[in-house]
């Protein structure tokens, strides 16, 4: 019934009988969405909505490795990360967003994939040794250690084919593409290798110059911010350090503002001429600033109207989720009993009538197609 052990005929059109590639990513309800999330990820999922079949995670069980100690603020975070999505253009009737913790299914898959990759491997992922040193972790845990793990089920568990994240997601990414590829190796061929696309800036800094504006960092302008605090943030932002008069020459490059001015201003002409001046010691960084902020609060506008649309909807949050969640969770149960078939774990399957049913009309009927 499953494809040859090892091979990879194009495995999207066996598990996806609507022929559309998907798209899967998301965020951790630890915070509201920023700036760096729009040009990291949240733009390209807004491009790919139309042509792909895309799953948008609210991965709230991912927040527990940094955040197990206070978990009471995730409910808050779930409900500001939807209203985020939705501010920015995320459409639900077209995308499925959906809460990680409600899909039990995730969970089984992580744990069988828990075999596929070595203690060592995941040591040695860049993200979680930036993460310790950030956030100052004393000990490690084994979620944290295995944060990627669980996102290879994420991303596996709808059979994704690209999944859109900032550079910093790359290294766990690259975890999923060695659990799928062992996997199918190991067994039979369930999954597609998914491909990353990282934003068009790979990482944006923070506001403090650090190489990544992060929710937890305390260095970040967020979509939701009001005009007057978008000021003052933009106020405070690093910029040359070397540079004490406006008449002082200044650095252009690695300079956050003029990151931030190449990211949201879409006046070439001005970013071109504030670079000039800038470079040659003809400008202040007041007055650059004040002007990035004239752009910042352009590009925010709307999106601060939408969200207050969306947030005066009782249950708007509550109602996508519950949708989103039976849908994804449809998805999860049939590639469980997918990777479960390929490993033999599928003793009693007959018992379990959505995944007979459906591996009776969808696979068989696709994969003959084959
Ligand atoms: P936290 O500090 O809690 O980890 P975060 O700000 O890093 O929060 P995540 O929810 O971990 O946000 O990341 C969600 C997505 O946004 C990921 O794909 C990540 O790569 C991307 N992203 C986050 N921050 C940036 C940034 N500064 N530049 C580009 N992409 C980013
Ligand atoms: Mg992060």
């Amino acid at each position: 019934m499953l494809t040859e052990k090892g091979s990879t005929p194009n495995p999207g059109s066996i598990t996806n009988p609507n022929s559309k590639k998907r798209v899967l990513t998301g965020d951790r309800p630890t915070g509201k969405l920023h700036l760096g999330h729009w040009v990291g990820s949240l733009k390209n999922r807004i491009l790919l909505q139309e042509g792909y079949d895309c799953f948008f995670l609210v991965a709230d069980l991912h927040s527990l490795p940094t955040h197990f100690e206070n978990t009471e603020v995730i409910k808050q975070n779930v409900r500001e990360l939807v209203l985020d999505y939705l501010s920015v253009g995320i459409d639900p009737e077209n995308s499925t967003i959906y809460l990680q913790s409600m899909i039990p299914e995730v969970t089984e898959l992580y744990m069988l994939f828990s075999m596929l990759a070595s203690v060592p491997r995941l040591e040695r992922v860049p993200t979680l040794k930036q993460m310790i040193r950030d956030l100052k972790i004393g000990s490690v845990s084994l979620g944290l250690l295995a944060y990627p793990v669980l996102q290879a089920a994420d991303i596996l568990m709808v059979r994704a084919h690209l999944v859109p994240v900032g550079e910093d997601q790359a290294s766990h990414i690259e975890v999923t593409r060695e659990i799928a590829q062992r996997f199918n190796r190991l067994y039979l061929t369930v999954f597609p290798i998914p491909e990353i696309l990282i934003g068009e800036v790979a990482s944006l800094p923070g506001i403090d110059g650090k190489m990544k504006m992060s929710k937890s960092l305390n260095n970040a302008i967020f979509l939701s911010d009001d005009p007057e605090t978008v000021a003052q943030k933009v106020n405070r932002m690093y910029t040359d350090p070397r540079r004490i008069h406006a008449s002082d020459p200044g650095r252009v490059e690695g300079n956050p503002v003029f990151i931030y001015h190449e990211a949201f201003n879409p006046d070439t002409e001005e970013i071109e001429e504030l670079k000039g001046l800038y470079r040659k010691g003809g400008i202040g960084d007041v007055e650059v600033k004040s002007r990035l902020t004239r752009v910042l609060n352009d590009f925010l506008d709307p999106i601060r109207e939408q969200r207050a649309f969306f947030a005066n909807q009782d249950h708007i949050v509550e109602d996508i989720l519950q949708q989103g969640t039976k849908c994804a969770r449809r998805e999860a149960i049939k590639t469980l009993g997918l990777a479960k078939e390929a490993m033999g774990l599928d003793f009693l399957k007959e018992e379990n009538p959505i995944l007979t049913r459906w591996l009776n009309s969808n696979y068989q009927t696709s994969n003959s197609k084959e």
